[in-house]
């Protein structure tokens, strides 16, 4: 039974020294209780506490490890149930599924394809995160062969999907170092899935057929002593799979430890806009990993982008880093920008530079990411500011002349802006669409 605010409070030192990142130690026990903070915040618990509080500390959703390495996938660990309470903690696993009825050749370059699902958002790298190998064929052997070469051929986590705890237990002898997501135990294997995702220390799933099938067979393999799972309900029709992600969700919130493990599901329309839309619900509605049985680019990228939107925190806005940024061959002639580094200001501001095909410098100011005129609004796109950016930044060195170029938007700051860093200043345009029309009346 989880404890209350007030219960934690009495086992906190509570001497309210902040370092936990709460004003007192009972903000930070209603956190604890609200599973919105973690135990470890708070440097002075002691470990009797740690102990007492037992579940009430512990995140409603564990966090589950697939993968080892670089190619790791952490999923879980989620604390809410809509995004704009706190923020959500672990993005979606993307998982393209391969089946181990190819040839060698064909299995290799579909892998290859896998690889290669890497895409540039907003200036970060953005991939797929498993490869699941699915014993298709039946074939004891040929899985494991298969799970050989995939591993052999990818970085990613991966995911061995089989039933048969037989062609599982070949497919570990090629794969255990990697630590698989092993997919999956049923009411028929549990047990043997069980041993051998304890044996091999990895992450087991388990398959119900609804609800409450699912959440007798947890109990059952978690007595048996595995921790690290991740839940497939055994739905697939879409509307379904959005019913039971969300009562998952929700009562693992409500603390039913069964529902206490992130998720997966399976993506496999044979049409592609409706996979699409399918792996889109999934990955808004809370799966912990997808799986979807495609390398097309043109399905991947929305998916990876909505993912990006849904578990970008809220409250905080992409930045770039504060810098002077050189688009094209600038040289010391090259027109010098201004702008902030909100992610968003920054890649407009130099995909028109760009398209002006006029090279130039783009110095971003810090103002904790946030659009210019949002800055401008909460005073952290000062005069002050832009001077002390265009002195500390390097600017000067980069160009010979003393011109900066600011947003039309923030006009008002020019003749401040002018006086305290001795700089020209140039009014741009209000949109960073019309550099290129700019640029042909005021550079020459
Ligand atoms: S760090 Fe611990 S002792 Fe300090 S305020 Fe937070 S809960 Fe209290």
């Amino acid at each position: 039974m989880a404890l209350t605010g007030l219960e934690i409070y009495k086992l906190l030192p509570r001497t309210n020294c902040k370092e936990c990142g709460q004003p007192t130690c009972l903000a930070f026990a209603m956190q604890l209780a609200a599973g919105k903070a973690s135990l470890e915040k708070c440097p002075y618990v002691t470990e009797e506490t740690k102990e007492a509080l037992g579940a009430a500390s512990a995140p409603p959703i564990a966090l589950v490890k697939v993968g080892v390495g670089e190619g790791v996938l952490e999923v879980g660990n989620e604390t809410v149930l809509f995004r704009h309470d706190k923020r959500f903690e672990h993005p979606t696993g993307i998982a393209i599924a391969v089946p181990d009825n190819l040839g060698p050749e064909e299995l290799g370059a579909r892998v290859e394809a896998i690889n290669g699902l890497n895409f540039d958002r907003v200036g970060q790298m953005h991939s797929v995160d498993l490869v699941a190998l699915e014993n298709v064929s039946g074939d004891v052997a040929a899985f494991a062969k298969a799970a050989k070469l995939v591993g052999e051929k990818t970085s990613l986590a991966l995911i061995l999907i089989s039933e048969d705890p037989k062609a599982m237990e070949e497919a570990l002898k090629e794969t255990a170092g990697a630590k698989p997501l092993l997919y999956a135990a049923t009411s028929e294997n549990y047990e043997k899935m069980a041993a051998l995702a304890k044996q091999h220390d990895t992450a087991l799933a388990v398959k119900g057929q609804n609800l409450d099938t699912l959440a007798d067979l947890v109990a059952k393999v978690t007595a048996a002593g595995v921790k690290q799972l991740v839940l497939d309900t055994g739905a697939r029709e879409a509307n379904q799979v959005l019913g039971d992600q969300t009562q998952l969700r929700r009562q693992a919130l409500k603390r039913f430890r069964p529902f206490g493990y992130p998720s997966i599901t399976f993506a496999k329309s044979p049409d592609p806009v409706a996979r699409v839309v399918e792996a889109g619900v999934h990955i808004a509605k809370y799966a912990g990993i997808v799986v979807l049985d495609t390398v097309d680019r043109a399905e991947i990228l929305p998916l990876v982008t909505l993912r990006l939107n849904i578990y970008t925190d809220p409250q905080k806005p992409i930045a770039v880093e504060p810098k002077v940024y050189e688009i094209g061959a600038a040289t010391g002639n090259s027109p010098l920008y201004v702008t902030t580094n909100f992610s968003l200001s920054y890649f407009c501001v130099a995909g028109d530079v760009e398209a002006s095909r006029v090279p130039g410098y783009i110095l971003t100011v810090d103002t904790d990411g946030t659009s210019v005129l949002t800055a401008w609004a909460a005073g952290k796109f000062t005069p002050e500011k832009i001077a002390a950016a265009l002195s500390e930044s390097g600017a000067a060195d980069k160009v010979a002349h003393r011109k900066v170029i600011i947003p039309g938007g923030v006009a008002v700051l020019s003749g401040k802006l002018q006086e305290l860093s001795g700089w020209e200043v140039l009014v741009g345009p209000r949109e960073s669409a019309g550099i290129p029309a700019f640029l042909k009346q005021f550079w020459s």
